[in-house]
């Protein structure tokens, strides 16, 4: 667990141990890894190193709700997560958002990938043993 101060309004960041580590794993596939956590009206980007080390943070404008659908998938982690050098760059930058709370829509928002991507991204983390189940909700 990290703690980060929100430069935007000064209230506290946590990053899990586990988001730590799949985003830590995302950087060491080329590239710094950023992690996109919903803060008020805005999204502090915290971007993580292939060692875990936070080497930048900064808040941006959430982005609108997409308003066409009110069926949403919530995607559920596994107890016990496969190892991770399974997995490609783009799918643990989505495996990191998967925490029993967070929808494919909203990861698609906070990620920028596109939702069907997500949700098949999602579908083939389950059948790897990532995720444990994806369950339908209504927004
Ligand atoms: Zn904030």
């Amino acid at each position: 667990m990290k703690q980060i101060k929100c430069p935007a309004c000064g209230r506290e960041v946590k990053i899990t141990s586990r988001e730590l580590e799949i985003a830590s794993a995302a950087a060491s596939r080329g590239g710094l890894a950023t992690i996109a956590v919903p803060h008020g009206d805005h999204v502090v980007e915290v971007t993580i190193d292939e060692r875990g080390a936070v080497r930048s943070v900064r808040a941006v404008p959430a982005a609108e709700e997409s308003p066409f659908s009110l069926l949403d998938l919530k995607p559920i982690p596994a107890e016990r997560t496969p190892p991770l050098s399974r997995l490609s760059r783009r799918e643990l930058m989505i495996l990191v958002y998967v925490d029993g709370v967070r929808t494919a829509g909203e990861i698609s928002r906070l990620t920028g990938i596109p939702l069907g991507e997500v949700k098949s991204t999602l579908e083939m983390l389950k059948k790897l043993g990532y995720v444990k189940d994806i369950i339908e909700v209504v927004k």
